[in-house]
């Protein structure tokens, strides 16, 4: 079984603090450093009180999937129901959802994006699915290369998951992209879409586009989201998402695996999607700043290059000279030095699927962290490789 290393590196990192009695700035992470909205911590403190202490239907409250429902059709411009949307502790559970749903008992194909979360390559080979990456290459800027997608998909691929905007890149699929993908899709009658959109409010120079809005692509797509990014909520677990096919099955493997969502939760929910947007704005407004400092200022390191991510709330610098200058073999290497030595801690390319071959050798920043540790970071990491030079 694989696993999602920024959870071994945090505790990689907090043991190394304790170790050394140092601060470690930490970028490892995507969690929104904010705390959750004042609004939606009264909502989950009046839930408590009114004793909404119980189950819920493993699809979640009405109340919860009505909001759910209404969210997706604005943001998204297409009609969904409130029947359509499923509840889960986190967006997480719906990536083996749709991997239990849409391979036959494992029978057959899934293609994710490499470099990405690996959830979507671990969940596919834990239930015996083949999992295949389609490769980002820096070259391409970390776009979808259609022509080599295309290539890629045949009729044992049953799952095609996207991931826009992107973690660990940041890149955001544009809709001309989203049209190419979906071309290709609809030759395949037996291929579903899971659109992994839990960075969808933190897009910075273009507009959102859920590829579910594009003709003959509702049907077939999982439309993922979730509240951890977008309302500071990482620790509250909650995610939803919307089939209209797949929710009733969503709802089963609820019942099989969690029950359903914590139903305190789900009440605190209710307020973040129908309740004042401003913080959650705001909060992207901050994340919008702080990308433009971090790429400013990694782009000022000796051996490292960084393009301007579109979306979410990550860099991933090429870092191959700097292992060069710092004597690392690899990414692994140098995020282990770059910890060590300069008390700088972050995740490597290798963290988000195989190394993607002859692209370099990445290192992956959450920037969901305040400006004076972006400051201080870099600052560290081009003072640690400055001191090689010499
Ligand atoms: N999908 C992507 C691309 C993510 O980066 C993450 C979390 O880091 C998730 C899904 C899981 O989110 P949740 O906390 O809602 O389970």
């Amino acid at each position: 079984m694989k696993t999602e290393n920024a959870f071994v590196v945090g505790v990689e990192t907090a043991a190394y603090e304790k170790e050394t009695g140092k601060k470690v700035m930490k970028f490892y992470i995507g969690q929104p450093d904010f705390p959750t909205p004042d609004n939606i911590q009264l909502a989950g403190i009046k839930a408590i009180v009114d004793k909404k202490h119980g189950y819920t239907a493993s699809l979640g409250i009405n109340e919860l999937r009505q909001a759910v429902a209404k969210y997706f059709s604005d943001t998204r411009h297409v009609k969904i129901l409130p029947e359509d949307v499923s509840i889960a502790p986190g967006a997480k559970p719906f990536i083996p959802y749709a991997v239990l749903s849409t391979l036959d008992h494992g029978n057959g194909e899934v293609l994710y994006p490499n470099p990405g979360f690996p959830i979507y390559e671990s969940a596919t080979e834990l239930f015996g699915g083949r999992a295949r990456p389609y490769r980002l290459y820096e070259k391409n800027k970390f776009n979808i290369d259609i022509d080599e997608l295309g290539r890629q998909i045949n009729n044992d691929t049953r799952l095609l998951v996207i991931n826009s905007p992107q973690n660990p890149t940041g890149g955001v699929l544009s809709l001309d992209e989203l049209k190419a993908i979906a071309k290709i899709v609809l030759k395949f009658p037996e291929l579903w879409v899971l659109s992994d959109e839990v960075y969808c409010q933190m897009v910075y120079d273009s507009e959102f586009v859920s590829i579910s809005s594009l003709p003959g692509m509702l049907e077939r797509t999982i439309i993922m989201d979730g509240a951890s990014k977008t309302y500071a909520m990482t620790g509250w677990r909650i995610g939803y998402a919307a089939n209209k096919l797949l929710a009733e099955h969503f709802g089963t493997l609820n019942t099989n695996i969690v029950s359903c969502a914590s139903h305190v939760v789900q009440c605190a929910t209710v307020e973040a999607v129908e309740g004042s947007q401003s913080v959650p704005r705001e909060m992207v407004e901050t994340f919008h700043q702080r990308r433009d400092a971090i790429v400013q200022l990694l782009n000022a390191i000796p051996g490292v290059t960084c393009l301007l991510p579109g979306g979410a709330f990550y860099a991933y610098p090429n870092v191959t000279e700097a292992c060069k200058i710092v004597g690392a073999k690899n990414s692994e290497e140098f995020r282990i030095k770059l910890l060590r030595e300069a008390f700088v801690s972050v995740t490597a390319d290798t963290h988000f699927g195989p190394q993607v071959p002859n692209d370099g050798q990445h290192i992956r920043f959450s920037y969901a962290a305040s400006m004076e540790d972006i400051i201080e970071g870099m600052y560290r990491m081009k003072a640690w490789i400055k001191s090689y030079q010499k």
